[in-house]
């Protein structure tokens, strides 16, 4: 609810404070149980930041974040270890979140160990059994992260997110670093386990294309706010805010006779220490009005089920 994640910024030579980068600034939304939840934006728009908000390794600046009826975000710390156990993260990079001196077998046993298990028998089966979930072989576990390929590395990845039985797992563009031939592979075990475990994701991409596989539902960012949430098939038959139209229009589509016409967005992305007034999308909407230069839109229902910040739907 309203999160917000202000980093200041350095402190000039002369000892003044230069004011923030506004890495998220007011994002709200829900997550059901069992759903994917997609969230997209090109990079530095803080969907990164809100998920690690949402993990508890960032401190929200400001806002709620609710779990199962508890407000989390005003936990103590050791209040919150006790949840870590149902929030797991997956990362983009398999190969820089695996600690490469370690074994496979006890990276994926760390987590299991932190939360308190003790018994060797126990936790080898455990490592075993995880191996195989992840399509890997149970003797590959006495290997070391180099041995293995780059879609194999986010499997063990995949591993010990799983260790511990999750409720929720982040996904921070836990594809976009594989082979396009590997992304639908890692993206169908997602899948699986999500059927098979009942898991919840959130699933953060800069690419829609990747999320419109795997999405119940998509959140679009731009420039630290949400500017759009739907459906994943309202969202893709009928976005309404026109920097979502934007992005959809970049998706290659198979049928070149569905071909949507390419909108191309002048400039770039402002920075977000000194984010333009009103709309955050003004200076780069093709269908911006004067009231967009000064008011900053909310995010209404603008369809059913179907949310957006933007003027042209507010009468
Ligand atoms: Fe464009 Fe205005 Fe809508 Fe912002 S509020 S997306 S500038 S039309
Ligand atoms: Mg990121």
């Amino acid at each position: 609810k309203e999160l917000k994640k202000h980093f200041p910024l350095n402190k000039g030579w002369f000892g003044r404070q230069t004011g923030s980068v506004k890495a998220v600034d007011g994002v709200s939304f829900v997550i059901n149980e069992g759903e994917t939840l997609g969230l997209v934006g090109e990079s530095g728009c803080g969907k990164s930041t809100t998920g690690r908000m949402i993990m508890s390794l960032l401190k929200p600046t400001d806002g709620q974040i609710w779990f199962k009826g508890q407000e989390i975000s005003k936990l103590k710390d050791d209040e919150v270890r006790d949840l870590r156990k149902d929030f797991q993260m997956v990362f983009q990079d398999p190969y820089a979140s695996l600690n490469p001196r370690m074994k496979v077998k006890d990276i994926v046993a760390e987590p299991l160990i932190i939360h308190g298990e003790k018994d060797k028998g126990v936790i080898q089966n455990r490592v075993d059994e995880l191996m195989k979930t992840v399509g890997l072989n149970a003797f590959q576990a006495d290997r070391y992260p180099h041995e293995f390929s780059g879609g194999q590395r986010q499997r063990i990845g995949i591993a010990r997110a799983l260790a511990v039985k999750p409720k929720l797992i982040i996904a921070d563009e836990p594809v976009s670093a594989l082979d396009v031939s590997i992304q639908s592979q890692i993206l169908n075990l997602l899948q699986d386990l999500q059927e098979e475990m009942g898991l919840t994701y959130l699933f953060i991409a800069h690419d829609l294309s990747v999320v419109e596989h795997i999405s119940d539902r998509i959140g679009v960012m731009y420039l630290g706010r949400l500017v759009e949430v739907a459906d994943k098939d309202s969202l893709y038959d009928e976005p309404l805010h026109p920097y979502t139209q934007a992005l959809i229009s970049a998706v290659p589509v198979p049928n070149p006779r569905l071909k949507r016409e390419r909108i191309i967005l002048k400039g770039d992305i402002p920075s977000p220490a000194n984010p333009p007034t009103g709309c955050p999308f003004h200076t780069r909407c093709p269908k911006a009005m004067d009231i967009c230069k000064t008011k900053v839109p909310v995010m209404r229902e603008a369809r059913e089920g179907h949310y957006t910040a933007c003027h042209l739907y507010e009468s």
